[in-house]
This record gives structure tokens, C-alpha cells and sequence, in this order.
């Protein structure tokens, strides 16, 4: 008998995985994976200031090449419960959706891919047809990021092992599954601008400096286009966040200004050539009369992009051929744990419609989780065929 989808998904929501709880999920995977002889290992990361998190990875096979799925168990918290029609922890099935927090962000993706991963090992007398298929799934997505898939993959390539290639099964496509293939992100970068002036009396501006009007002058400045995208990629924006100064004094002229910012950057920037890019335009802005400092964040997001080959081909076949639809594509939106894989092996990101993800009365429906079920296992039929 085939694997179903939709009583995993629905266990898997019935987890009150709330990150970074484990909440019953991942002792739930490692039952059915290793019922089906998958060998899986729970490990648990924690570092100092962040809550330790529990993590596992299952894999069958020892050969290469490795096909790995990859997916988080921790979802957002529900928000007012009495807000839901339907319980978030319910894992209730009404008309024709199944409804809970996770069903699309992602319980409902990871249980798709254990149920194509079990049939096609069901189907080959008990073991992939070729290679190996892992499955590497993580209780911090949702949160910091810090105990989870990049803790994980090191653990894993410390064993010795490699991966080939990755799906994540993030909801990838917009309006129906098929639509929208994620083949790369772009990087995030955080920063604070810092304006130093001379505090004084309002009244007397000439015995002050005024950062305020230095600051709006430099903001005027670093809102000016970036590039106008390229191949794979839309533009890349700065948006300022906030500005502050936290003056309640009205007769004062403020000693200190600041604005944050954050920058999503496309492949014609690296981190330091855009941090350059940004402190020369701030300095010609300035023109030696502003006296400005920048304050950058340490980012783990960097921009990638999974170029089009052999394996977005083999995956956007087994989409059409399932779905009829030819997936577009895309490297929008925000970031995922795909920044971490992709320095392990080529990785795509493909799974359920993401229209209501961390939302009240998130859900997908039932034709969707099948159907998404069946893209994954052609996909790994064509793997190993
Ligand atoms: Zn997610």
C-alpha cells in the first residue's frame, strides 16, 4: 500500500512543534524512517544565548550519489488560537483542505517527500534503486537559524558523507504547485547608519551641528539604484528601516542620529564590494562636512544562484509531467536554509502553494499534498533511473 501523504502531514501537525520546541515531530519521523530501515541519527546544537534545538537526518543507502531532502519541523507560533476555525494543532481535514499551523510551511511538504521517499524504496525491494536518498530535517528554520541546518550538514560531512544534490521542500510556487521553482536567493544585509553632529541650543543653530540634516542628505544618497539585475536576478534595494534620534527635548539640537537599513543584493555584488559600494556613496554625499560612521551586522545570507543544468531540467520535467505546468525559475523572495546547502551540493527549492503560510487558518489542499507527493517521486525515479 502506498505511503500517505495526508495522515503524515496531519501527524506532523498534531506536533506542537512551536520553534525551537521539537514537540513530538521529530521522534515522530524518526518512527516511520526507520520502520523503513532508513538509519537516522537525532543530534542536538546549542551554542551560548540561543535555546538548543533537535535535529535529525536519515539516510538510506551508502553509495553515491546522494539525493537529499531537506525541510524544517518547526513552525511559527499560531498567534490567538481562537482566531482559527480550525484547532492549529488539529491537523483537521474540512472540505477539501487539510488545516493547521505547517500544513504548507512545511510539515505538509516534508511528509510529501517521506511518503515518495518510502514508496520508492518500497517499490525497489527495500532500497533506493541507486545511490542513496537522505532526508535532513531541522527544529530551527523559523527562529535564529543557529542550531539547525548548518550545525547539521557539518555534522553530517564530519562522518565522512557527501550530498549530490538537494531539494528543500519550502512552499515554493505561487498560485498552484508547479507554477515556481526557487533556484537561488538573494543575500540580506543589515547595517546602521551612524551621523555624529554637536548637540546645542535650537535657537542657536550656528553654535551646533545638527546630524539630522546630515543624515537625511546621506539616506537621500544611499536610496539611488544599486544595479538593474541581471540574469537571474531582479534589482537588488536598499530599504531603510528606522530612523532614530530619540530626542524628547524640543528646544535641542540632537548630538547623534541613526538609520538602519537592510539590503537585498543579487550575484552582481559580494558582501564587501556592496559595504564599499555604500561607504563611497555615503562619502561623496557627505562631501568632508558630514561625520558618519557605518555599523554592519554580521550576515549568514549570502546570494546564490542554482544555474539552469541537468538537475533544474530533470526536476521541471518531472513537474510538467505531473502537473502539465512548466515551472518558472525564481530566485524572489526571502531567505531560506538554502543558503546553507548550497555549499554542499546544487539545491532547489520546490514544495506547496506558500499563499498562507504563517497564517491564521494556514492549510493546503489534500489534491495539492498528492500531487506534490507524485512530483517527488518522479523526481527521484528520474534520479536513479
Ligand atoms: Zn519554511
Amino acid at each position: 500500500m502506498p505511503a500517505d501523504p495526508v495522515g503524515i502531514a496531519r501527524d506532523l501537525i498534531r506536533c506542537r512543534s512551536v520553534t525551537p520546541e521539537e514537540g513530538g515531530a521529530l521522534a515522530y519521523l524518526h518512527d516511520v524512517l526507520s520502520r523503513a530501515s532508513f538509519e537516522v541519527h537525532r543530534t542536538t546544537f546549542a551554542e551560548a544565548g540561543t535555546a538548543a534545538v533537535e535535529n535529525l537526518y536519515a539516510r538510506i543507502g551508502a553509495e553515491k550519489p546522494n539525493l537529499m531532502f531537506a525541510g524544517h519541523t518547526d513552525v511559527v507560533p499560531p498567534g490567538d488560537e481562537a482566531a482559527w476555525r480550525h484547532a492549529p494543532f488539529a491537523g483537521e481535514i474540512a472540505g477539501d483542505r487539510l488545516y493547521g499551523r505547517g500544513a504548507v510551511d512545511m510539515k505538509g511538504g516534508i511528509a510529501c517527500f517521506v511518503a515518495a521517499a518510502l514508496d520508492h524504496v518500497a517499490e525497489n525491494g527495500g532500497m533506493p534503486k541507486k545511490g542513496s536518498l537522505s532526508l535532513l530535517i531541522t527544529g530551527d528554520e523559523e527562529s535564529v537559524a543557529v542550531n539547525g541546518t548548518a550545525k547539521l550538514l557539518k555534522w553530517v560531512a564530519a562522518r565522512g558523507e557527501t550530498f549530490d544534490h538537494c531539494i528543500l521542500g519550502e512552499p515554493s510556487n505561487v498560485a498552484s504547485v508547479g507554477d515556481t521553482i526557487k533556484a537561488g536567493r538573494r543575500g540580506s544585509l543589515n547595517g546602521m547608519l551612524v551621523v555624529n553632529g554637536r548637540q546645542g541650543h535650537v535657537a542657536y543653530p550656528d553654535r551646533a551641528d545638527n546630524p539630522i540634516r546630515g543624515l537625511t542628505a546621506l539616506i537621500a544618497a544611499l536610496q539611488a539604484p544599486l544595479d538593474e539585475g541581471s540574469t537571474h536576478f531582479d534589482p537588488s534595494h536598499l530599504e531603510f528601516t528606522s530612523v532614530d534620534v530619540g530626542n524628547p527635548t524640543v528646544n535641542l539640537i540632537p548630538g547623534e542620529a541613526r538609520a538602519r537599513f537592510n539590503i537585498r543584493y543579487n550575484d552582481q555584488h559580494s558582501q564587501t564590494a556592496l559595504k564599499m559600494l555604500i561607504e563611497r556613496r555615503a562619502q561623496t554625499a557627505a562631501a568632508g562636512r558630514v561625520h558618519f560612521s557605518f555599523d554592519w551586522q554580521p550576515s549568514n545570507a549570502d546570494v546564490f544562484v542554482t544555474k539552469p543544468g541537468p538537475f533544474t531540467e530533470l526536476a521541471a520535467a518531472a513537474i510538467e509531467e505531473v502537473t502539465g505546468r512548466v515551472p518558472e525559475l525564481s530566485t524572489s523572495g526571502g531567505t531560506s536554509d538554502a543558503r546553507f546547502i548550497k555549499d554542499y551540493c546544487p539545491v532547489l527549492e520546490f514544495g506547496l502553494v506558500g499563499q498562507t503560510m504563517h497564517q491564521v487558518d494556514e492549510c493546503a489542499p489534500v489534491a495539492d499534498l498528492v500531487t506534490l507527493t507524485l512530483i517527488y517521486r518522479r523526481i527521484i525515479d528520474k534520479y536513479f533511473g
